[in-house]
């Protein structure tokens, strides 16, 4: 069995050459939905980088999909410049973040066809994406969700790429990951449940965690998120039920003003500044480097090799 790789947009790098990870941020992102907040401006995403790396971050995990302005052309020197590993990704989100016809035109197989391309080929000649994002909708599945959702794990099953779910609101985990896993066949191990932060109820992220997917909590960089608060409790309460490997932290950096260097936020670098050392603090080194390091790289390697991963020794290194 080959070693695990992770596909960023300098090429593919072994998934223990990764560091600490921000599992779930955005360097690039424009939407209708954000107005005034968009997070188009190269310098300030140079600049973000550049803090986050100081301060001890190792990669990046952009989870802006097809269509909302990925700074795909960018990233390959952002990420040298920084010496930060950035993957990017390919996918898409809800219908409202897209101007009328965009979606539209990506209907039957075109959308399976375009991810496939741009993990394969590239988003741009010679960058190409390392995941696949795509969203739910708030307490169920419609149909743009499912249909994302299916062209997500062929996709998957074509290129080994791990598909990421932005849940809304936190909600609809089990139902997205009874449609990946259990009907189109997706290995848990290949999806990530994202925001579940902004759903904290402990009973439920412990059933959810049955699933075996990978748990991903996102929001403490969002000053706006009333959650915040519950992260460490929630994390708490999936530690206590054994779940420790399947945890994953982000940033998700949004809007313009939320980021730590030209915004007013506390944007990616907030992970390795205050929460990796609290997650080290609070539940010790070994969890700690399990959801900043050992669980990320697992959830974000190319599914082909993966077992290997926990064999291998990982060097623990010690934010500042
Ligand atoms: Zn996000």
């Amino acid at each position: 069995m080959s070693a695990p790789v992770v596909r960023t947009v300098l090429g593919d790098v072994a998934a223990t050459e990764l560091g600490r990870v921000d599992a779930h941020d955005h360097l690039f992102l424009r939407s209708p939905a954000l107005p005034g907040e968009e997070l188009d401006d190269a310098a300030a995403a140079q600049a973000e980088l550049a803090e986050f790396a100081r301060l001890g971050g190792g990669t990046l995990v952009q989870w802006t999909p097809y269509g909302l302005g990925r700074g795909a052309v960018d990233l390959p020197r952002l990420s040298r410049d920084a010496g930060v590993h950035i993957v990017a990704a390919t996918g898409l989100h809800q219908a409202r973040h897209y101007p009328p016809g965009v979606v539209e035109a990506l209907a039957g197989p075109a959308l399976a066809e375009l991810f496939v391309r741009e993990l394969t080929e590239g988003i741009v000649p010679g960058v190409r994406a390392g995941m696949i994002k795509v969203a739910g909708a708030y307490h169920g599945l419609d149909a743009h969700a499912r249909w994302t959702m299916r062209a997500a794990a062929e996709a998957h099953h074509a290129s080994g790429a791990t598909i990421g779910v932005h849940l809304e609101h936190g909600s609809s985990g089990p139902e997205v990951a009874s449609l990946l896993c259990d009907e189109l066949g997706v290995a848990p191990t290949s999806v990530i449940l994202g925001h579940l932060n902004r759903f904290p109820d402990d009973r439920a992220l412990r059933e959810l965690a049955a699933t075996g997917c990978f748990l991903g909590f996102e929001g403490p960089s969002r000053a706006h998120h009333a959650t915040d608060w519950r992260l460490f409790d929630a994390l708490a309460s999936l530690i206590d039920a054994g779940r420790t490997d399947q945890l994953l932290l982000g940033g998700d950096t949004v809007v313009a003003s939320g980021r730590a260097t030209t915004g007013e936020g506390p944007g990616a670098p907030y992970l390795p500044r205050v929460l990796w050392p609290r997650l080290r603090r609070e539940f010790g080194a070994d969890a700690e480097v399990a959801i900043t390091i050992t669980n990320a790289a697992s959830a974000v390697a190319n599914a082909q090799g993966r077992g290997e991963l926990r064999d291998k020794p990982l060097e623990p290194m010690v934010p500042q």
